[in-house]
């Protein structure tokens, strides 16, 4: 049996074998607890140290601003909550955007039910937010739900790969002192981003989309803005500078620091490879016809293609894909069947969203897989089409029997 191509790199990565290298001491022979006094702790303390260094410098951060959580679920959460609660007395008013991945929605749900109020910024067709709407939505009372405390949106989304203005949202909010967090999920470790540079106030990242393992990320917060402006959700041993209490997970954190060494020496030559390899998919599958690209068509993730197929049946879509492991919506929300709220609000119908594949590629997809991809979904596709096209020949004849 062949091997099924893995183009799906959104919903998780494998962890490269180099940064499986650097955790595998770590299970066995530096197993100390970083609480510890003596020399086992103190080794690992020392090494997270290092790992901590690496993580910052692919962000332009300094070590001291890296909070080690277990994935992006949790950094969406201690940032969102942190600051609500924090400055609730401050103002009770959030910014969002429609298409914000779920751990950031269903958080803003839970403090809508807390008493604060959130507006959700609509997009436009290539799934940027407005500026314009942002402006105008941003509210300088001085309490209560007249006063903006915080925006949140993502550094680039996990389904359609538009990549927002963040640099232009940051100086929004910093001319109004309003705190800006981004999930940078799928961000980091995909396309260059200086935290410093970008004005950004708090970042989320998660590891197992970056090659390193599942179960670890990291939130940035701005040492200067921040520290005071968010109160911890995790309570206990007051590890990571008392912001995230819990014993670390040595071996993780060994790896997602390894992973952010590795993305920040070899980003550019990777998305130049991934961009490549993208380009190439899209024109495969331009010369089936009848297809739209979802998202932006250049500020987009360089291993992102979201297409939609028209002229076929959708559900059967992604069932005939058997030899290749892509997805028809976002992962994380594809337990429950329901059509993916990001192509909802880019306009798709929900007959539309069933036809849409979404492709990510990563380090290591390759040319081939690329060639099998475009063979396997022209053949699915072209059947799909000539199916419905039967069906649509059945159906005309019978109403004409029935209107004869
Ligand atoms: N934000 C985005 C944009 C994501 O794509 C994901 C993962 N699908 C998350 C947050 C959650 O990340 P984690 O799996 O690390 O909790």
């Amino acid at each position: 049996m062949t091997k099924s191509v893995y183009l799906d790199y959104h919903a998780t990565t494998p962890v490269d074998p180099r940064v499986l290298e650097a955790m595998l001491p770590y299970f066995t022979l530096h197993f100390g607890n970083v609480a510890s006094q003596h020399g086992y702790g103190k080794r690992v303390m020392k090494d997270c140290d290092y790992a901590r260094k690496q993580v910052a410098s692919l962000l332009h951060a300094k070590p001291e601003e890296i909070v080690f959580t277990s994935g992006a679920t949790e950094s969406n959460n201690l940032a969102l909550k942190g600051v609500a609660e924090a400055l609730e007395t401050k103002g009770k008013h959030i910014i969002s955007c429609v298409t914000e991945h779920k751990s950031v929605l269903d958080t803003l749900k839970y403090l809508e039910k807390k008493g604060f109020v959130v507006t959700i910024l609509p997009v436009d067709a290539s799934g940027k937010i407005r500026l314009d709407d942002l402006q105008r939505s941003i509210r300088l009372g001085h309490s209560g739900s007249d006063r903006t405390i915080l925006v949140t949106i993502m550094g680039a989304n996990n389904e359609i790969g538009t990549i927002q203005p963040i640099q232009q949202i940051s100086q929004l909010c910093k001319s109004n002192d309003i705190l800006l967090h981004v999930d940078g999920a799928q961000t980091i470790g995909k396309i260059p981003f200086d935290v410093k540079a970008c004005g950004v106030d708090l970042l989320s990242l998660s590891g197992h989309k970056m090659y390193a393992a599942k179960g670890i990320g990291a939130l940035y917060v701005n040492s200067q803005l921040c520290r005071s402006r968010i109160c911890i959700q995790l309570h206990g041993g007051g590890q990571e500078f008392g912001m995230r209490a819990g014993t670390l997970p040595v071996p993780l954190v060994m790896g997602l620091g390894a992973a952010a060494q590795i993305c920040e020496q070899e980003l550019t030559e990777e998305a130049t490879h991934l961009a490549r390899l993208r380009n190439k998919l899209l024109a495969g599958l331009q010369s089936l016809g009848s297809i739209t690209v979802n998202g932006h068509p250049s500020e987009r993730l360089p291993g992102n293609l979201n297409v939609t197929f028209h002229n076929l049946d959708g559900e059967r879509l992604i069932l005939g894909l058997k030899d290749l492991a892509v997805s028809s919506s976002s992962a994380c929300s594809s337990g429950a069947a329901t059509v993916s709220h990001v192509l909802k609000a880019l306009g798709r119908t929900e007959e539309e969203a069933k036809a849409t594949l979404r492709f990510g590629l990563g380090r290591f997809t390759s040319d081939d897989d690329i060639e099998r991809a475009i063979l396997t979904v022209t053949e699915v596709v072209i059947r799909l089409r000539h199916t419905a096209e039967r069906l649509r020949q059945k159906h005309g004849l019978r109403k004409r029997l029935t209107a004869g």
